[in-house]
């Protein structure tokens, strides 16, 4: 059961979405811990109302700050970058995304246009160990 509290008599750590967001923080999945509304509403006993000062309220010392993309998915990020701008055929990593889906590999590989040799990586050759100098 959340508890009610009216418009001005709210405990200064309990804030409404939008307060929180102005803060840098998320409920950081917990659920509204209460509800503000608004004085009229306060003495309707149904609690039926859809004012628009009704709101729900969250706890700050439950916020946490705004979700931030993790190292992980930073990383998943890339990874699907670098695949969409990979050359199936000869491995070039380039630095724009190719048409896979229509010609599925770089030009060069499709009808000869020489790629600028500015805009892809070049691969280490097969087998090679990344690490190895
Ligand atoms: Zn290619």
């Amino acid at each position: 059961m959340v508890s009610e509290h009216d418009r001005g008599a709210c405990p200064a750590h309990l804030v409404t979405r939008r307060q929180l967001r102005a803060r840098g923080l998320s409920p950081g999945g917990h659920g509204p811990v209460a509800v503000l509304r608004c004085k009229r509403c306060a003495y309707r006993p149904d609690q039926s109302c859809t004012h628009p000062s009704r709101a729900w309220l969250y706890d700050v010392a439950l916020a946490r700050p705004k979700r931030t993309p993790t190292l992980a998915q930073e990383w998943a990020l890339d990874r699907a970058m670098a695949v969409r701008q990979t050359c199936p055929q000869c491995r070039r990593w380039y630095f724009f995304a190719l048409p896979l889906r229509t010609i599925g590999s770089c030009l060069e590989c499709h009808d000869g246009t020489p790629a600028d040799p500015g805009s892809y990586i070049t691969p280490a050759p097969a087998g090679a160990h990344r690490l190895a100098a």
